[in-house]
């Protein structure tokens, strides 16, 4: 079990010295109790006490890294509102060995073309599973290497069969992939394979009391890089599985559970996967491992998890610059907004569809909607004019006329006063802009 406060505090140095960020030790050791701080911060921490406390100073859920950039775990809450999530699920396709050439070279080429921009971020899916159906290991191994030799992208190897992985996973070790799953099987083998090897391994065993039991019996063989599955392959076992880990982890510091957890969908018609994937990764897949590979599917999916692993107290934000739609010219309207990413590309697309070359001007309101920066007072005339002036817009146009959201009307007379431009108010909503668009023609 995990130390309480007091019990990591008898092993701090006492100085209160406050290097570590915060004012006391004891303050500290809380902090550290709770996983909200390393034992690093800290440079006072003598070697007898560091190795005491590392159990302590271990984050909840193991951080698993593996392929391109992918990390799996390291979560400290069990909502997204009491802090923040770090690590966004991990999105991985299947590919079967099973495939002919031609199928698995189209599906391939269908992966890489899982490429979106939202809200002016990019995202893409993040690796491919590559799954021994066949029972054939030299298959298996051959179709690892084509997915591995065409992309980039995190790989998932999937097979019951060690001496397959092994084939499979020689050649690719340097990707360092994820591998699994061990069983009760054969976890000897594939726990000693992925020590070997330096790559993280799926422990699976049916339900949470055998996972428990298999993953102390392979950490005694000295490995601990692995990721969980309860063997559930139903939503609503599967989500029960994911929530009871999740909580065992985070509130109760059960160090046998305390490392991310891998789901597979279970649902073949397309959308009702997408919503059972859905399910996983909000509540609390670290990896989700799916079937369908067509763009239509998967964007609803990819924007659910980047809406939940964007930080709430962080909002995503466009840069707060001029930015011109089209090709504007000296006669090009200006629209001024906030630079709150949705707030921003809301109006930018209705800009677009009006299909008048326009300028927006968002104001750096911290990443908050027009009604919230106004009553934040970070929407204020002033500032307004500031950005004005720094972003030049001046010696861009020869009109002085500047759009405003309709809901900040009442900014208009001081606006006009201090920046010398007719202030015109625009549409509360982005979506009335291209028809009042019109009425500037
Ligand atoms: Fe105590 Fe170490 Fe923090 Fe100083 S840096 S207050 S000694 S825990």
């Amino acid at each position: 079990m995990a130390l309480t406060g007091l019990e990591i505090y008898k092993q701090m140095p006492k100085k209160n010295c406050g290097e570590c960020g915060v004012p006391t030790c004891l303050a500290f050791a809380m902090a550290l109790a709770s996983g909200k701080a390393a034992l690093d911060s800290c440079p006072y921490v003598t070697e007898a006490a560091r190795e005491n406390l590392d159990s302590a100073a271990a984050p909840p859920i193991k951080a698993i890294k593996f392929g391109k950039d992918s990390v799996l775990g390291d979560e400290t809450v069990l909502f997204r509102h009491d802090k923040t999530f770090y690590h966004p699920t991990t999105l991985l396709i299947s590919v079967s060995d099973t495939l002919s050439d031609d199928e698995l070279n189209a599906k391939i080429e269908e992966i890489k073309g899982l490429e979106f921009e939202r809200v002016g971020l990019q995202y893409s899916i993040d690796g491919v599973a590559v799954v021994q159906e066949s029972g054939d290991a030299t298959r298996f191994a051959k179709v690892a290497a084509v997915v591995a030799e065409a992309t980039d992208k995190s790989l998932l190897l999937l097979s019951s069969d060690p001496e397959a992985m092994k084939a499979a996973l020689a050649p690719l070790a340097s990707r360092k992939p994820l591998i699994g799953a061990a069983t009760i099987d054969n976890y000897e083998a594939m726990v000693n394979l992925a020590k070997e090897n330096s790559v993280p391994v799926i422990i699976k065993a049916d339900g949470l009391d055998a996972l428990e039991e298999l993953v102390v019996k392979a950490q005694a063989l000295g490995y601990k890089e692995f990721v969980l599955d309860p063997g559930s392959r139903t939503p609503v076992d599967t989500l029960a599985n994911l929530t009871h880990i999740r909580r065992l982890a985070i509130k109760k510091k059960f160090r046998p559970l305390g490392f991310p957890v891998v789901a597979y969908t279970s649902k073949t018609e397309p959308m009702e996967e997408i919503m059972e994937a859905s399910v996983y990764v909000a509540k609390y897949a670290s990896a989700v491992v799916l079937k369908t590979s067509k763009k239509a599917h998967l964007l609803p999916l990819m924007t659910l998890k980047q809406n939940i692993y964007t930080d709430p107290q962080k909002p995503i934000q466009v840069e707060p610059k001029l930015h011109s739609v089209g090709n504007v010219d000296e006669n090009s309207p200006v629209y001024i907004t906030t630079n709150f990413s949705l707030t921003y590309y809301s109006v930018e697309g209705e800009v677009e569809t009006s299909k008048i070359p326009s300028y927006i001007l968002p104001i750096d309101t911290d990443g908050t909607s027009v009604l919230t920066a106004y009553a934040a007072g970070k929407f204020e005339p002033e500032k307004i004019v500031e950005a004005m002036n720094a972003c030049g817009i001046a010696d861009k146009v020869k009109h002085r006329n500047i759009i405003i959201p309709g809901y900040v009307a009442v900014i208009s007379g001081k606006l006009s006063e201090l920046s010398g431009w007719k202030t015109i108010v625009g549409p509360r909503e982005s979506s009335g802009i291209v028809s009042f668009s019109k009425s500037l023609t």
